[in-house]
């Protein structure tokens, strides 16, 4: 087989012996990342796979781990930006049923890592179950939202995690509670593996209630957020005490446009990615942007997107 000049840059070809073919498990060479996030653009994995279960997880992890092969998670791709270049190691979803389910228990739910938040909360709020139902409008998965601690109005989801799993870079798996559980502004101290699933706590609730209160949010947050496209992606996270999209807009940036990447003109802390639009577009927006607030405000805002 030819090979191409993405092959040289990533170190292999599709028919070579990858550090993976003995473990009987699905890896893909060159996946193409932009079919798994929202901007959809952006470079190929150089190794991708769906595990089915944790144990085919745990040989995975451990293989990149005694191969040194670099390992990345994604979620629903609504909060990352691949380079053109992709990314040169193994990228995981848990999108397998055995990572996605959504269990309701006594005052709870127990869900697993790929499940969507979206199924999530509607779970919750069909067995009468509140304090999730400010998350409707967040797009992704229960991982991405763990990772970084997901806010609705009035409220985050790490305010009713009670347990976390993750599986450790070793294989080894541990279930985090209390105060090994860290969560911030748009932050979490979960960062240091791989999430496989949670434990929320939850209040019971008359489920008519609910339902009503759940789909008033989703019309606040249908209203507010970009439609007609999912090309787009959230700039930056709201500094304490006032609104990202506020400064963005008394700063005179909501205009912008870097090649195929504008700021949204019905809300200025998102961006759209029109076709043809580049990972580096989208980065340099963020970056112009980001110094007109600078500049104009004096404020330094810190990006939501997280650039891979
Ligand atoms: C239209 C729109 C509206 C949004 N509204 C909100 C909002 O209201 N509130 C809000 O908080 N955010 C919002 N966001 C940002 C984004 O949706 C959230 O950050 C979301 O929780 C990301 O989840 P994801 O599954 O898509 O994660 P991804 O984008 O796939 O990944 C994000 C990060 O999490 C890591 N990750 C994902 N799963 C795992 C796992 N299982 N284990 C370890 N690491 C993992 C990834 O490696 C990456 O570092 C919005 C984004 C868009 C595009």
């Amino acid at each position: 087989m030819k090979q191409t000049a993405a092959d040289t840059a990533h170190g292999s070809t599709q028919a070579s012996l990858t550090p993976f073919d003995d473990l009987g498990l699905a890896v893909a060479c060159r996946e193409p990342l932009s079919h798994h996030t929202w901007l959809g653009i952006g470079g190929d994995a150089r190794f991708f796979c769906e595990p089915i279960d944790v144990e085919a997880l745990t040989r995975l992890v451990k293989r990149c781990s005694d191969r040194s092969v670099s390992l990345r998670v994604i979620g629903g791709g609504s909060n990352i930006l691949i380079p053109a270049v992709g990314f040169a190691g193994m990228v995981v979803r848990l999108s397998a049923p055995a990572f996605c389910n959504i269990d309701v228990q006594r005052g709870g739910l127990a869900v697993g890592a790929g499940a969507k938040l979206v199924h999530v909360v509607s779970a919750a709020v069909q067995a009468g179950l509140s304090g999730l139902e400010t998350l409707v409008g967040v797009p992704g998965t229960v991982g991405g939202a763990l990772i970084g601690n997901a806010d609705g109005r009035g409220g985050d989801i790490g305010q009713r995690v009670r347990e976390v799993s993750v599986m450790l870079h070793s294989g080894a798996v541990e279930v985090r509670q209390g105060t090994s559980l860290s969560f911030g502004s748009r932050w979490s101290n979960l960062d240091d593996g791989i999430v496989i699933g949670c434990r929320l706590e939850l209040d019971e609730e008359n489920p008519d209630q609910l339902t009503k209160r759940m789909q008033k949010q989703w019309i606040v947050e249908r209203s507010e957020q970009p439609s007609g496209t999912r090309s787009v992606a959230m700039m930056f996270k709201d500094p304490h005490g006032t609104s990202a999209e506020s400064l963005v807009l008394q700063s005179g940036a909501r205009d912008f446009r870097v090649g195929g990447a504008t700021v949204y003109a019905a809300h200025a802390n998102y961006l759209v990615a029109s076709p043809g639009c580049s990972s580096d577009d989208v980065r340099s927006l963020v970056e112009l942007v980001r110094a007109k607030v600078r500049e104009r405000l004096g404020v330094e805002l810190t990006p939501q997107i997280e650039m891979w």
